[in-house]
């Protein structure tokens, strides 16, 4: 049985980073709220907070809006 973490409800998108949440089980594709990207993974590893687009974490990470990222998008 797959260990279940508090985050693995999140996905990562392939395209900017961005985690988010997924609403209940749709019949839509699922995109990512920001970029709307559909290339989105639930394997990421390392999660950061942006809070402030100016901070050396953001611009290493090429960050434009403050939001929650993973690190690692497989
Ligand atoms: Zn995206």
């Amino acid at each position: 049985m797959p260990r279940r973490e508090p985050l693995s409800s999140f996905l990562a998108c392939r395209r900017c980073k961005a985690l988010f949440s997924v609403p209940q089980k749709s019949e839509e594709p699922i995109r990512c709220p920001y970029c709307g990207s559909t290339d989105v993974s639930d394997d990421w590893e390392g999660l950061v907070i942006i809070a402030d687009v100016n901070s050396l974490i953001a611009q290493r990470l090429n960050i434009k809006r403050p939001g929650y990222y993973a690190i690692k998008v497989r």
